[in-house]
């Protein structure tokens, strides 16, 4: 995935003697400022707010942040800086998952027994190298996961930033399934132990509340609206949003109507239709298509091109290429059919003004963390949003949906510099994000 660095000038005040150096030599005004700052110099841009990209772009990061992004040459340029020539290059917001699971995953094995704090970490630095700079873990997580949360914001350890939605609320032999490793998961027989349940989640600070509702292919009880509706109006007590895994368009018709924040996955029964897409737009729902998710149920038996790149090698575990391509690996049926339908339905919400965000569920056996995000993008690309269109879910409406838009999610002075450097420009074509060239997270090159 790596390509060799690209070609890098230190401006010193001393010898200016290089192109790059007397084109940014710096003013005597700021030979105080830090030491820090990285240029990069002549980069497409792609801001993530949906706007075209603006070519031969000056981006200054100074520590932590973007300085400035613009056209001309900036007239204060820090001593000591590093000019990075960025011409050819592109440049995007670094991408904001919010759904996916860390932890979960240990070579070929699903299980709750695998969440630690050393194999969230050791996925997060996987996710660093894929250019995502935020991960939502949303669910099924253990305690653990708070500790690595804190850490991060703390800044003892770097890459993606990570929010949790904690253990999450589930049913009793119900979704989600214990075989997908869920055994972390809050499982409430009745309502007062939900309500405590929830207070449990806010008492550990989560960053949203996950709850599942679904009857698992009519094999298992679903959660009650009643159960649902007193789970949302105490996380709303709380002021925490709520996020609902939903398979069927009755069961998000009535999750919209009690108030859930996020539909955590495509609608994939029925086409949706004007009923929900007003209810969606007038209480400002989001959507997380996780169009990853159904396609990685099927699309391995195909054999496709891609499961010989490193790009998609590279982020395996341990044995699960062998598993993909074994007998063992079963195509559902039903998830290819789901699959067609929430593509479908993705354009249909896009279209009619319903807010999208981005998410995945990567994380499980057959979703490798870090190959899914662009994955993703390319099959919200299929589904027949524009390049663009699904780079701005990707960074600036998930950040929006997290409530992390003050500091990342668009390329702004002012914001978090998280981004993406690129060969090739995802504008043109979408498959290009995979043409990394390296991941910066708080101004830091990611290794
Ligand atoms: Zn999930």
């Amino acid at each position: 995935m790596r390509k060799p660095i690209i070609t890098t000038a230190v401006i010193a005040c001393a010898c200016l003697a290089a192109h790059d150096a007397q084109a940014l030599q710096p003013s005597n005004s700021v030979t105080k400022a830090s030491p820090s700052s990285i240029v990069f110099k002549g980069a497409r841009v792609i801001d993530g707010t949906g706007a075209p990209a603006n070519e031969n772009q000056y981006v200054v990061i100074q520590g932590k942040k973007i300085k400035s992004i613009t056209a001309e040459q900036p007239k204060e340029i820090a001593a000591g800086s590093r000019v990075i020539d960025a011409s050819g290059k592109t440049i995007m917001p670094g991408l904001v998952l919010g759904h996916a699971h860390l932890g979960l995953l240990k070579g070929t094995s699903t299980s709750g027994s695998n969440i630690t704090e050393e194999n969230d970490i050791r996925q997060l630095k996987r996710y660093a190298k894929y250019g995502v700079c935020m991960v939502m873990s949303l669910g099924d997580d253990h305690d653990c996961i708070y500790a690595v949360r804190d850490k991060r914001n703390n800044g003892l350890i770097g890459g993606p930033y990570v929010m949790t939605a904690g253990h999450g609320i589930g049913v009793p032999n119900g979704a989600p399934p214990l075989e997908t490793g869920a055994d972390e998961v809050y499982r409430p027989t009745t309502i007062d132990e939900a309500l405590k349940m929830v207070d449990d989640l806010v008492k550990h600070h989560v960053d949203m509340c996950k709850i599942w509702v679904d009857d698992l292919d009519g094999k298992a009880e679903k959660m009650k609206p009643e159960m649902y509706k007193a789970i949302i109006s105490r996380a709303h007590h709380h002021g925490l949003k709520v996020a609902s895994h939903v398979w069927h368009l009755a069961d998000a018709k009535s999750l919209v109507e009690a108030g859930v924040d996020v539909l955590a996955h495509s609608i994939r029964d029925l086409p949706v239709d004007a009923e929900l897409i007003s209810a969606m737009k007038s209480h400002g729902v989001y959507i997380t298509p996780t169009l990853a998710v159904d396609d990685s149920f099927y699309i391995f038996k195909e054999k496709p091109d891609w499961m010989n790149s490193k790009f998609f090698q590279d982020s395996l575990e341990p044995g699960v290429l062998d598993y993909l391509k074994s007998e063992k690996y079963i195509p559902s049926e039903r998830e290819r059919k789901a699959a067609a339908m929430a593509q479908k339905n993705l354009k249909t919400l896009y279209d009619g003004g319903v807010k999208v965000g981005f998410g995945t569920d990567s994380g499980g056996l057959e979703r490798p963390q870090g190959f899914d995000e662009h994955r993703e993008l390319q099959l919200m690309v299929a589904s027949g949003l524009t390049p663009l269109q699904a780079i701005q879910c990707a960074t600036m409406n998930s950040a929006a949906m997290l409530g992390v838009s003050k500091n990342m999610g668009t390329l702004a002075p002012g914001k978090l510099a998280n981004l993406i450097v690129l060969d090739a420009d995802p504008s043109v074509d979408i498959k290009n994000t995979e043409r990394i060239n390296s991941v910066w997270i708080d101004g830091e090159e990611q290794q």
